[in-house]
């Protein structure tokens, strides 16, 4: 039975504890001749002022002090590929080298599920696919060998680490309408869940048609496309 959807989990797994709070002393504390450790008393009120205050002047380097850690899982490699691009991050991958993937598991992009003709043939070159990599593991092959024959749609699971300022650089990439649909998926979800923690962060975060109304690609075309 091939195991294939496209439903990928995410999950905000741990952040740094008041991660508001935290930015909020780092940007009151250039500001101040009040020692760090003793900021830790700064208002509600104020920390409400503050981050929202800094963070339009641009000096959104406060935020680099919150991170926030998400599992991901049963998306494609595809995905991971493109998520690693991003460098201000940490991240841990299930190996294909250690984890002998001998179910076929795959993702399969909206597009191809449209069509019931076109989801057969995918589902039948993934079944051959791992036919052929289990044949080559039965073979002796190494894992790390047998792999090479794996689609870019193989189900994988990644935890990534990245700061506050890292995600925002990240959501205005790939919650972009003209990012790759799974990355954006995976992006949006990322964002929910990071603004129920902290909105004063994260309540305008976004592609940048919304962040700074412009567009990189500048197509007019897009339903986002700054009036
Ligand atoms: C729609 C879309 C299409 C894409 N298409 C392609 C493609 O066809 N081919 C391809 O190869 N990539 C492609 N990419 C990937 C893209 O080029 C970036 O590698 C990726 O989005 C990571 O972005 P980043 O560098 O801003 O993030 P990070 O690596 O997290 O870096 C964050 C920021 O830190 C700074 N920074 C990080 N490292 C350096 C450095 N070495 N030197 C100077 N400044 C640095 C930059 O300001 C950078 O924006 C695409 C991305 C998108 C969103």
């Amino acid at each position: 039975m091939l195991d294939t959807g496209t439903a990928m989990n995410v999950k905000l797994i741990a952040y740094t504890p008041q991660p508001e709070l935290v930015s909020a002393m780092a940007a009151t504390l250039t500001h101040t001749k009040t020692k760090p450790e003793e900021l830790q008393q700064v208002k509600k009120k104020d920390l409400q002022k503050v981050l929202p205050y800094v963070m339009k002047l641009g000096h959104t380097s406060v935020v680099e002090h919150a991170s926030f850690t998400f599992a991901i899982s049963d998306v494609s490699r595809a995905l991971t590929h493109q998520l690693v691009r991003h460098r201000i991050a940490s991240y841990s991958q299930q190996s294909q080298r250690y984890v002998n993937l001998t179910e076929p598991s795959y993702v399969v992009p909206p597009s191809i599920m449209k069509s019931k003709k076109m989801k057969k043939a995918y589902d039948e070159t993934m079944g051959l696919i791992w036919e052929q990599y289990n044949n080559l593991l039965k073979l002796g092959i190494p894992a790390e060998d047998a792999r090479y024959v794996l689609p870019n749609a193989t189900c994988t699971n990644i935890m990534v680490t990245m700061n506050a300022r890292s995600l925002l650089n990240f959501f205005e990439l790939r919650c972009c309408l003209h990012a790759q649909w799974e990355i954006r998926q995976c992006a949006n979800k990322m964002l929910g869940e990071v603004r129920k923690i902290a909105p004063l962060i994260f309540k305008d975060a976004g592609p940048t048609c919304k962040t700074r109304r412009t567009c990189p690609e500048n197509k007019k075309s897009c339903p986002l496309y700054p009036k």
